[in-house]
This record gives C-alpha cells, sequence and structure tokens, in this order.
C-alpha cells in the first residue's frame, strides 16, 4: 500500500488523459455533507479532483452574456471530464478499490441548487486554487478558466493540502459582473442575485442550464 505510488500513477494517467490540474482531498471531515449513500460513504476518505482548462477563444468571444458557443463548450468540458473519470474510475477498480467518479456537472437538489458533492470545495482542500471574490475556485496559472470533475475512493494515496493565497489586490471580476453579486469580500459574495441572473439568462433562452461564464472570463489568475 504505497499512498505515493499509487497517487503518482494517478496523476500521470489523469495527464496522460489530456487533464491540466490534479490533486487529492482527505474527505473524512467533509463527507457528511454529500448527497451520496451513507453506507458507500463510509468506504471512502479520499477525493480525487482534477480539472480541464477552458479555451481562450471561446471566453474571448463572450461579450456582455453568455451564448452558445460558450454553453457547447461548457458541456463539452465537462462530458471531456466525466470520461476521464470514468476512465480513472475503472483503473482504480481494477486495482482492487472502490471508485465513484461524480458528475461534472449535474444538480440533484434542486432547492439548494447542489450537487452530489462540491467539486470547488474538494478543489480547495486538495490545493488546487483559493476560493475568490467570484466564488469560484482560482487556479495561480489558470484563473477561474477550468472545470473541475472528483473521483471518490478507499485507495490509500497520499493528499495535498490547501493552499495559502488569494485575490490579492486585483478586482477584476466585480466590474464586469451583470448581477453586482461580487464584492470586495468574497464572504460577501450575494449568490441569490448571481442565480437570479443565471436564471434570466436561462429564461431568455441563451442557454439551457444555469452558466454565464463572465466572472471567469476576465479571472486569469497571477501566472
Ligand atoms: S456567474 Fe455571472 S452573474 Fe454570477 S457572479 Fe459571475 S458574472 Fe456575476
Ligand atoms: S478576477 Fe481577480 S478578484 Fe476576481 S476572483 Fe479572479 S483573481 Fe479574484
Amino acid at each position: 500500500m504505497d499512498k505515493n505510488k499509487n497517487y503518482i500513477e494517478l496523476e500521470k494517467l489523469c495527464r496522460e488523459l489530456g487533464v491540466d490540474i490534479f490533486g487529492v482531498a482527505d474527505i473524512k471531515e467533509i463527507k457528511q455533507d454529500f448527497l451520496i449513500a451513507d453506507k458507500i460513504l463510509a468506504k471512502v476518505d479520499r477525493a480525487i479532483c482534477f480539472g480541464s482548462r477552458l479555451t481562450h477563444g471561446i471566453l474571448e468571444e463572450l461579450a456582455d452574456t453568455p451564448d452558445r458557443l460558450y454553453y457547447h463548450h461548457y458541456k463539452t468540458v465537462n462530458a471531456f471530464l466525466d470520461q476521464a473519470a470514468l476512465r480513472l474510475g475503472n483503473y482504480i477498480q481494477d486495482k482492487g478499490y472502490l471508485a465513484l467518479p461524480i458528475a461534472a456537472s449535474q444538480i440533484v437538489d434542486w432547492d439548494k441548487l447542489k450537487g452530489h458533492l462540491s467539486h470547488k470545495r474538494i478543489g480547495y482542500l486538495a490545493g488546487l486554487g483559493w476560493i475568490g471574490r467570484n466564488n469560484l475556485l482560482v487556479h495561480k496559472t489558470l484563473g477561474s478558466q477550468f472545470r473541475l470533475v472528483t473521483v471518490l475512493t478507499d485507495m490509500p494515496l497520499k493528499t495535498d493540502k490547501p493552499i495559502k493565497d488569494g485575490c490579492g489586490p486585483c478586482r477584476a471580476c466585480i466590474e464586469v459582473c451583470p448581477a453586482k453579486a461580487i464584492k470586495p469580500d468574497p464572504e460577501d459574495f450575494n449568490l441569490q442575485l448571481c442565480f437570479a441572473k443565471l436564471k434570466e439568462f436561462q429564461n431568455a433562452h441563451l442557454v439551457d442550464q444555469y452558466v454565464c461564464g463572465l466572472c471567469l472570463k476576465c479571472c486569469k489568475g497571477r501566472g
């Protein structure tokens, strides 16, 4: 049971599949919040979280609302991540361990707008970035221009730690948010205002899901 060796093998596979960022979180303290059966949760204590960047040209094409080109890209990146999570899960299973690939984008609690778990929260614990003023995970070189997926497992794996970093003096996303949901203090992010704007975009048939993309277009990290 070599935690480091397993970590290296899984990261190598993910990189070969085309994944851009990779980390592993210890989920013992947070798994009670997941919307997953207790009997499975009792067995898993590691979450492999990995991400794929969004394409600059698609983001540059966005103006002041989301559009069909961005929406298709959003779905394509999620589908790629779901496929990669499936491949990684099968690899882990072939090694004799449990694996649960969790959908990159799927709401299962519509009242609270929650998925089975928060990839953002797990990505933070896995050291992939900090929670920015835009309420998204911000990676030091990719900014918020990526999507995430998670695979839960009982495979012995070394874990990463949250990074001590933050937005610093950057305020780029505050001005571009059409909902005025982003504030100087990340704690003051107004989820209700953001969500109302996402609904507006969907009701106007600009996109078929609650997506926007405007605050991540301007979030380019520090690299
Ligand atoms: S997703 Fe859109 S509405 Fe929500 S905070 Fe970002 S820019 Fe504002
Ligand atoms: S655009 Fe700047 S202020 Fe906004 S989340 Fe990104 S790094 Fe933070």
